[in-house]
């Protein structure tokens, strides 16, 4: 008997590993990094976090209050290990394509 005969019908009756996107989802796991959230009334206006974000995809709106620009960032969660008063948190929110470019900010 070939050896790969083992494995065709093992993998027959198990269940498949991969998950049918977008129709089942998998839970995000606790230390992803997604989307940037702000809380605009923790921000203090310091700055921190546009100076270290590295594709400079943060900048401020009038009232001195932080806008991610999501088509620039990189989603490496910098500015959130930086802000003094955790303004800024990592979410899980992944699923951030649009069909218009001027909606991709989170402030
Ligand atoms: S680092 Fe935090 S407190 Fe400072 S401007 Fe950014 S969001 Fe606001
Ligand atoms: S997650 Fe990274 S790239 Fe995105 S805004 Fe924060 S520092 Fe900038």
């Amino acid at each position: 008997m070939p050896r790969i005969i083992p494995d065709v019908l093992k993998n027959l009756f198990s269940k498949p590993f991969t998950l049918k996107y977008p129709f089942e989802k998998r839970e995000p796991p606790e230390n992803a990094r997604g989307k940037p959230s702000i809380d605009r009334d923790e921000c203090v206006s310091c700055g921190l976090c546009a100076r270290i974000c590295p594709p400079r995809a943060i900048t401020y709106d009038e009232e001195e209050k932080p806008i991610i620009d999501l088509g620039i960032c990189i989603y490496c969660s910098e500015c959130a290990d930086a802000c003094p008063t955790e303004a800024i948190q990592r979410s899980k929110e992944y699923e951030l394509g649009l069909y218009d470019r001027s909606k991709a900010i989170s402030k």
